[in-house]
């Protein structure tokens, strides 16, 4: 039987970039940034954070590019990573397609849809069949499972996969990258899946890298997220 989830998917922080001293990121941004007015004496407790907000609220972002964040995505579907790969300045991997056999197939469903809803399909010749959406899933595996039980390498198979099959994937990018990502993905506008998993990592980063990411306001429903008026 395919499994049916439901979004938002899951993410793990895998690291964050930061001095050889293992100095916090603000520290090695703010190391990075004082060569530019040669002010590495100005480096006092407390000052990374002061000096790094100071850069982001004059618009200084290429600075922010001294560190970097990795995340694990998981029981994403394929639509949501074709979406985040369209993001060029940020590294991939993926789970292969290719390789990786899909016998279990889990597709993430859209939220507040019925797994239960009936659909009626026409079949040629006129036939009219009525099937729930979780027939459709399980239809669906089913092909896949058929065509792997004839020889059919994953590569083959896997072009009748749907797009709302679930996958793993990992993105590395610095922060200037991360808030390009976050403006555009936890947008009302942006599609519910990469939002909904977007805006829970961006409330994440915002607790370990506040100068970062704290110019964007997260709606009190955590449905989406904006930069605040004015930054
Ligand atoms: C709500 C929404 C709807 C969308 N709908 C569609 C759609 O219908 N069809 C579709 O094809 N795509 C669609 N997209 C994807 C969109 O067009 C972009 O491909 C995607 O958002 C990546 O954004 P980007 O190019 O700004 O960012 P990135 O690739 O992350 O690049 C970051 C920034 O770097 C700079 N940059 C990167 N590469 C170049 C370059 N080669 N030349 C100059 N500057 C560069 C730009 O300033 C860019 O904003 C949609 C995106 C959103 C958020």
């Amino acid at each position: 039987m395919a499994r049916l989830i439901k979004p938002p998917g899951k993410f793990e922080i895998l690291g964050i970039l930061v001095g050889l001293d293992g100095k916090n990121p603000l520290q090695l941004i703010e190391l990075a940034g004082r060569t530019a007015y040669q002010s590495y004496h100005k480096i006092s407790p407390g000052s990374a954070e002061k000096f790094v907000k100071m850069l982001r609220d004059r618009g200084h972002e290429s600075v922010l590019e001294h560190s970097s964040m990795s995340v694990q995505l998981f029981n994403v579907s394929r639509g949501f990573t074709h979406q985040l790969v369209r993001h060029r300045l940020a590294s991939f991997t993926q789970e292969s397609t290719r390789y990786v056999d899909k016998r279990e197939l889990t597709l993430v469903l859209p939220p507040r849809r019925d797994p239960e809803e009936e659909i009626e399909l026409t079949l040629p010749g006129g036939r009219k069949l009525n099937i729930t959406i979780e027939d459709w899933a399980n239809l669906n595996e089913q092909v896949y499972r058929e065509l792997r039980n004839r020889g059919w390498v994953p590569e083959d198979a896997r072009q009748f996969l749907p797009i709302g099959t679930s996958t793993q994937i990992v993105i590395t990018t610095n922060f200037r990258e991360w808030r390009h990502i976050f403006k555009l993905r936890c947008a009302p506008d942006a599609h519910w899946e990469i939002r909904l998993i977007m805006v829970q990592l961006l409330k994440e980063v915002q607790k370990l890298v506040p100068v970062i990411f704290d110019d964007f306001k997260i709606a009190e429903d955590e449905s989406y997220a904006v930069r605040k008026e004015g930054s």
